[in-house]
């Protein structure tokens, strides 16, 4: 039986499908640079302000995991390859 696009099940799935979308941040690699941050459609990145990597950086991390699309902008972004996304 045909259902339209937008029913309260197909929803329902994207917003789980939504659920399982994270990032993670190699903090072995992360020299704060911001660019994922500028490049999150949904800005939910931001420097850890707690946290300082070896190397002297304050790293990114996930502000609001709950939120996150794993779109991959973030990753794409990132010039030293430091994000991983998992959905
Ligand atoms: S773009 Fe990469 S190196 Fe720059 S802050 Fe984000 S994770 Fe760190
Ligand atoms: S995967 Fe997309 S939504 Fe999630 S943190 Fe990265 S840019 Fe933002």
């Amino acid at each position: 039986m045909f259902k339209r696009q937008n029913s309260p099940e197909l929803h329902k799935k994207r917003k789980e499908m939504t659920l399982m979308a994270k990032i993670t941040v190699d903090e072995k690699y992360c020299k704060g640079c911001e660019l994922c941050i500028a490049a999150c459609p949904k800005e939910l990145i931001a420097l850890s302000q707690e946290r300082i990597t070896e190397k002297g950086y304050h790293p990114a991390e996930l502000t609001r995991p709950e939120e996150c699309t794993g779109c991959g902008s973030c990753a794409v972004m990132c010039p030293d390859v430091a994000i991983t996304v998992e959905r």
